[in-house]
């Protein structure tokens, strides 16, 4: 059997090369805009004299290819292989134990909790652990990090960093370097960031982590909710595609309000419209008992998983340390 850009004509398997989309596949999820694109191209380059009938003429016989091509018994198993997705590592055996390795690659995943509960040290912990190596529960790649609340807390990433990097000396790492950080305090601003500035990010850099910390924040205060779950869909959907693409991990953080029914406990905002959206939801709580590290008195905090498709509903108690997030000495852990 001939190879798919080998029976196209020349001129239109020049395009497809010069965008390296070299299967039926890619031709095919790859956007029209993309092979009409020549900002980022030079003008010499022959993606240039693309017109939108050579994008037809091109989906229609990578369509017509994956119509025609019969199926091996063989190919019917590659879609297993795929289902083994990667994770990143939260950098405390504890939490990495819980969560069977840690936040998978995979559809968004939430992580909800009180104000000041830990949400973002766990996420500035994640933003380190997926820059190590894949043997160290990273994924050698850097991460993309959207404040919608407050100022991106460079300095305690900075304390952070300096202890992950004194704790693996011989990686020579530079956790600092691979963290790009965009402020959108506004919803449109943030969809235009997501939808139209990350995809460029994404192919430029590798990046293994997108961060929103947090989308309560963003959509809290909206009172047409039509409009709201409308553009909650389109923030999500794009995010769960670059997922997918990029073989990425994606991590929103939620604030929790308190129920109506007059409950003590609290719930995660933005209610089912939300929440039908993530595929992975987690809640970060304090615990009533303190544990003492160094003369110091910390609130004991516990990361419980309420739903995931792969992970029984689990959870796990940690600390927040000048270090960052580790978890219960042994000793304290048996008691
Ligand atoms: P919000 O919803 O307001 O953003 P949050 O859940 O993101 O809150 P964090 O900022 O992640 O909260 O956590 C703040 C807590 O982390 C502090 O209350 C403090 O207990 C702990 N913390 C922060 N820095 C240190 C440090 N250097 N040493 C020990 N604990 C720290
Ligand atoms: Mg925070």
């Amino acid at each position: 059997m001939t190879n798919f850009l080998e029976q196209l004509p020349k001129r239109i398997r020049d395009i497809a090369e010069s965008l390296n989309v070299l299967t039926p596949e890619e031709v095919l999820t790859t956007p029209r805009v993309k092979f009409l694109d020549t900002r980022v191209t030079s003008v010499y380059t022959l993606v240039r004299k693309c017109t939108p009938d050579d994008v037809r003429v091109l989906k229609d016989a990578a369509a017509k290819w994956l119509a025609e091509t019969p199926l091996t018994a063989d190919s019917l198993f590659k879609p297993l292989a795929n289902v083994r997705w990667s994770r990143v590592s939260f950098g405390c055996p504890a939490l990495d134990r819980c969560t069977g390795g840690g936040v998978v690659t995979r559809g968004i995943t939430e992580i909800c909790g009180a104000a000041g509960v830990g949400k973002t040290q766990l996420l500035l912990q994640l933003a380190l652990c997926v820059q190590l190596p894949l043997q160290l529960g990273g994924l050698g790649k850097g991460v993309a990090y959207i404040c919608t609340e407050d100022v991106f807390p460079a300095r305690r990433l900075r304390e952070m960093s300096n202890a992950m990097e004194a704790r693996y000396p011989q990686e020579s790492l530079n956790l600092m370097g691979n963290v790009f950080v965009e402020h959108q305090r506004e919803i449109d601003t943030l969809i235009n960031c997501v939808v139209n500035h990350l995809p460029r990010l994404l192919r430029q850099h590798s990046i293994g982590l997108i961060v929103i910390d947090s989308v309560g924040a963003i959509f809290r205060l909206f009172t047409d909710y039509l409009e709201r779950a409308r553009l909650m869909r389109r923030l999500a959907n794009a995010l769960i595609s670059y997922a997918d693409k990029y073989n990425c991990a994606v991590v929103c953080v939620n604030q929790v309000s308190s129920k109506c029914n007059g409950s003590s406990d609290d719930a995660p905002c933005l209610g089912l419209q939300w929440s039908h959206l993530g595929r992975t939801r987690m809640c970060i709580t304090r615990v009533p008992k303190q544990h003492m590290v160094q003369d110091q008195l910390l609130t004991v905090r516990k990361l419980e998983i309420l739903y995931s498709p792969e992970t029984p509903n689990d959870f796990a108690e940690f600390l927040i340390t000048a270090q960052g997030v580790v978890e219960l000495p042994a000793k304290v852990r048996r008691l």
